[in-house]
């Protein structure tokens, strides 16, 4: 019949893996019926291979439980199911697959057979991946996005509270950037941007979070630290970044900041709170005429 050519044409064209199956799911079942070229492309196994085995042939360690548990009581109930599971080809490596199964009945209804249409995920993974890694710091720095910093702080600020431990914030704003890519354009400005984070990164512990909040505004979140600490360290990074050659093209761009320093209060109920605090005491610094560190009230 025509339409079996075309049928099959389809199901050995086509880049989405077919498996069929059949529904003996006692005894080591289902038992493979069938795969198609993609299948044999993608999994590395030859069909001949595979024809009789079961389906865990394809697992390995990151093969969720859960999602085979699903698939199996789906299939016991003689139906289809829609799920995302990794598989292990031949050689070992792991793909992400989307996995459609569709139950095949004959023209009495009986069931005669799983249909499996799958889709290698693994490229819309790792994008995924990358998309996530994007959010989370800030591409041109290295230091965390704003959202990432927030979320963070956030759950210090909780747990500073529960324990009753000290914990001190820093906002720390180029002095006249403006004038920086004014002077030097603002390609000279991006680079600034990217050494002054490595002098306030040589200064800090790697506990103490560096947040990129703004244009040329940053946070640091100083957990377990009084702020006495917090405002001999602020002076610190102050000096550094005073001191910290920023060499762009031929110049040598002379960079100052201010910065602003608060500490957790017992009234405060989100982080917020500190941070607001911090932002007055750094508006502080700007007036006494920059360059210099303040302490919120
Ligand atoms: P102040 O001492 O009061 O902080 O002066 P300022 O010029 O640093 O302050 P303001 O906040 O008015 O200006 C910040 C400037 O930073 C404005 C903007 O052009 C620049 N800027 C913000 N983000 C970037 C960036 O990613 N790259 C570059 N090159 N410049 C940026
Ligand atoms: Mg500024
Ligand atoms: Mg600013």
């Amino acid at each position: 019949m025509m339409m079996d050519k075309l049928f099959e044409n389809l199901v050995t064209k086509t880049d989405d893996i077919v498996i069929v199956y059949d529904v003996e799911l006692d005894d080591g079942g289902p038992h493979i019926v069938y795969v198609n070229p993609a299948f044999e492309k993608l999994m590395g196994y030859p069909a001949d291979e595979v024809i009789g085995q079961s389906p865990n042939l394809f697992n390995g360690p990151n093969t969720d439980k859960q999602a085979r548990y699903k698939i199996n009581r789906a299939l016991r109930k003689g139906k289809g199911i829609r799920t995302e599971l990794q598989k292990y080809s031949k050689n070992g490596q792991a793909h992400w697959l989307d996995m459609n199964i569709v139950p095949l009945h004959d023209a009495k209804g009986n069931l005669q057979y799983f249909a499996s249409i799958e889709r290698d995920l693994s490229r819309y993974k790792k994008m995924e991946r990358q998309l996530a890694n994007m959010a989370l710091f800030d591409s041109l720095t290295g230091a965390l996005s704003r959202a990432a910093f927030m979320q963070h702080a956030e759950k210090e600020f909780t747990r500073a509270k529960r324990y009753n431990r000290p914990l001190s914030v820093m906002m720390i704003d180029i002095d006249h950037f403006k004038d920086v890519n004014d002077q030097y354009g603002h390609a000279a400005g991006d680079h600034v941007l990217q050494i002054f984070v490595e002098a306030i990164e040589e200064e800090i512990r790697s506990t103490d979070v560096l947040g990129r909040v703004g244009g040329e505004e940053f946070t640091l979140l100083l957990p377990d630290t009084p702020i006495k600490s917090a405002s001999y360290l602020a002076e610190r990074v102050r000096e550094r970044i005073n001191k910290y050659p920023y060499i762009a093209g031929e110049h040598l761009i002379d960079i100052t900041a201010s910065l602003g320093v608060a500490v957790i209060s017992k009234k405060d109920e989100g982080f917020k709170d500190i941070l607001q605090r911090a932002d007055q005491a750094l508006y502080k610094a700007k007036h006494a005429g920059r360059n210099r560190v303040k302490l919120a009230a």
